[in-house]
């Protein structure tokens, strides 16, 4: 990574409650995945995961009350992102892209990035580019048609319905009991989040959606789309041709 033309890919998750049928690791296994199958074809390398997280909100994690929900403050986690975007950076590192699994982790990544590409400057570092992702963005129109034929009903209370629980039985089907998957409507909440939470606006299972349309097939389905999506923006935004290649500058 010496000069500066490999992409180093940051998987980013969280340790969290994921209904009863999943294992509190989901946020970190799937951009891990996702990430990995992205690099192999960008000419890239994984960096080992972030495993913890920014709070999960109730309105799209559960909330933090969950059991078994393990959670960083968001300033912890916005100078550990900015502490290894800078080191990587010192080895070499100049094209990096964030792939991240938990949506509260968003702003945080984005002032990490910032600060972090602020002090490189500061270093006379300015050629650093970092791309931030949600691999779940990836997923288009025509595919979200397929996977959800009875409406689709928001990405924020996937968490734990057949998004995931989907990715998971496709790579990870040891990891699931489907069996112990608690069928339910989708969450409904008021547009307003209360501190503390209110534990009953979250369904009893930890779930915002039911799994209990997931299926491998489903899975399989939005990896293709998705990695396709990442490879082609990392393409675009690093500048590497199909065959791994770099284009002249
Ligand atoms: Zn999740
Ligand atoms: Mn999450």
């Amino acid at each position: 990574m010496k000069d500066g033309n490999t992409p180093i890919l940051i998987p980013l998750g969280s340790m969290e409650q994921h209904g009863h049928h999943m294992p509190l690791h989901v946020d970190v296994l799937l951009p891990t995945e996702f990430a990995r199958r992205v690099a192999e074809r960008v000419g890239g390398l994984v960096a080992p995961a972030f495993t913890y997280g920014y709070k999960s909100q109730q309105k799209c994690g559960g909330g933090n009350h969950m059991p078994g929900t393990v959670s960083l403050e968001g300033q912890t986690l916005v100078h550990q992102l900015r502490d290894v975007i800078k080191e990587f950076a010192r080895h070499g590192g100049r094209d990096f892209c964030i792939v991240n699994g938990h949506y509260e982790n968003s702003w945080f990544i984005n002032e990490a990035v910032d600060l972090a590409l602020r002090e490189l400057r500061w270093d006379g570092m300015a050629n650093v580019k970092v791309v931030v992702l949600s691999y779940w963005d990836f997923v288009t129109q025509e595919t979200i048609d397929k996977l959800y034929p009875d409406g689709f009903p928001g990405w924020a209370v996937e968490h734990g319905g057949v998004l995931e629980t989907s990715l998971m039985l496709a790579l990870y089907p040891r990891l699931v009991q489907l069996e112990r998957a608690v069928d339910h409507p989708a969450a409904t909440f008021p547009p307003y989040d209360v501190y503390p939470v209110k534990a009953e606006w979250t369904p009893a299972s930890g779930t915002l959606s039911s799994p209990k349309h997931a299926s491998r097939e489903k899975g399989e389905l939005m990896l293709s789309v998705c990695v396709d999506g990442i490879v082609q923006a990392l393409r675009d935004e690093f500048n590497i041709k199909a065959s791994g290649k770099r284009a002249a500058a």
